[in-house]
């Protein structure tokens, strides 16, 4: 039987013609098509500024730097992630700690972080910035967070590497609350650049910082140079940049990608409300739709996790994974808490500190999700799905 992934990319004959006439367009490296896909991310996603980098885990390296983490400073995210949410700030030098998830979005709680903040507030050890991060495609609640922000004065970097196009509020996420905000194009994301990822930000100063650390700190504008009068050649270094830079290629594909998302969403979208009616009677734990009281949102639906509810027949989570897996359904688990990584574990965290993290982590299940999944491809993930819970 036919393996049907958890996840896969969308590539049509536009993408195609996109990426050749890139490789025929004289660039290679970033070029005009860099800034066109930038300009047209920022306008999906109605935020001033975008900054295309060579992937997301880049991104979140030199958003951190931008937003000011550095030896002695705090780097607070969700422990339900993947590991280039904390990697970021540790790359930088900073500290890095977590906060648990709410277990009904599985994203963090703002109670959570509410009662972390008063706690660091009397030891003296408030984080610098916080990263949520919008699990699956569903917005953190993030009203509350920024109000919590502007009290205890940190900078909210989002980790939207899930979230391209999604929406909170009627807004589309990275354009509103946080001060930073990064998205991936891994080809299992919502768009993909084969690598590829964009910081965007409504603060033009921060933008600027970010392209000049996407470049090895290098910059040519005239009204920037110490030395403007050197001669045509003449380029300075003012920081210690990186090299960042996404290539036109994967611009120009990026592009492409982007004409498509709102069927990308709407494909998605589907299949996640057939995948709610079809598995309505099993025991399991559906993904939640808000992201707290009072709200609404767009999930983008990168991924449609289902928890294992445990019970005296029902099988647990492994034994149904390794029985989907026998099948040819390929199914995932998003994630095992970062904390518990043995890097990690180095750091000094260990289990327990995370409790909803962690018995999420025991439960959940990703099940496949993309917008070439047919419906009886689904059927027969459901219909395998159905077997592999009995007792
Ligand atoms: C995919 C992902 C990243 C890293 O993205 P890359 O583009 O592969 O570097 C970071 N955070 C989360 C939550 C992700 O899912």
């Amino acid at each position: 039987m036919d393996f049907i992934p958890y996840a896969t990319q969308s590539i049509n004959d536009d993408d195609l013609a996109a990426v050749r006439e890139a490789l025929t367009s004289g660039w290679l490296t970033q070029g005009p098509a860099v800034p066109r896909f930038e300009q047209a991310f920022a306008q999906r996603h109605e935020v001033a500024h975008a900054v295309a980098v060579s992937n997301a885990t880049a991104g979140l390296h030199i958003a951190c730097l931008a937003l000011g983490a550095g030896p002695g400073k705090t780097v607070w995210t969700s422990p339900n992630s993947f590991v280039a949410s904390s990697n970021g700030a540790l790359y930088c030098g900073a500290s890095v700690d977590f906060v648990d998830i709410d277990p009904v979005t599985r994203n963090m709680g703002v109670a959570a972080l509410s009662e972390k903040l008063e706690q660091a507030e009397r030891d003296g050890c408030l984080p610098a910035i916080v990263i949520p991060v919008h699990f699956s495609g569903m917005a953190c609640d993030l009203v509350p967070m920024r109000a919590l922000a502007d009290r205890y004065g940190f900078k909210i970097l989002e980790d939207a590497s899930h979230a391209v196009g999604a929406s909170y509020n009627n807004q589309p996420v990275g354009s509103r609350y946080a001060d930073a905000s990064v998205f991936s194009f891994h080809p299992v994301k919502i768009v993909t650049t084969g690598e590829g990822g964009m910081v965007t930000t409504q603060d033009a100063a921060l933008a600027r910082r970010l392209q000049l650390l996407r470049s090895h700190g290098i910059t040519r504008e005239q009204s920037e140079l110490l030395h403007p009068d050197t001669g045509a050649w003449h380029y300075e270094q003012h920081s210690l940049g990186f090299n960042y830079r996404m290539t036109d290629i994967q611009a120009a594909l990026g592009h492409s990608q982007l004409q498509r998302i709102e069927g990308f969403h709407a494909a998605r979208e589907r299949l996640a409300k057939r995948y709610d009616q079809l598995l309505a009677n099993l025991p399991l734990r559906l993904p939640a739709r808000v992201p707290g009281p009072g709200t609404t949102a767009r999930s983008s639906w990168h991924l449609y996790v289902v928890e294992v509810v445990p019970g005296p027949t029902v099988p647990d989570r492994a034994t149904v994974f390794a029985r989907l897996r026998e099948v040819g359904v390929g199914v995932n688990v998003h994630y095992e808490p970062i904390p518990l990584q043995p890097y990690y574990r180095g750091l000094g965290f260990h289990s327990g500190q995370f409790p909803a993290a962690e018995a999420y982590a025991a439960q959940a299940l990703s099940i496949p999700l993309y917008p070439s999944l047919t419906d009886p491809q689904q059927d027969r993930v459901v219909a395998a799905l159905t077997v592999a819970l009995q007792a």
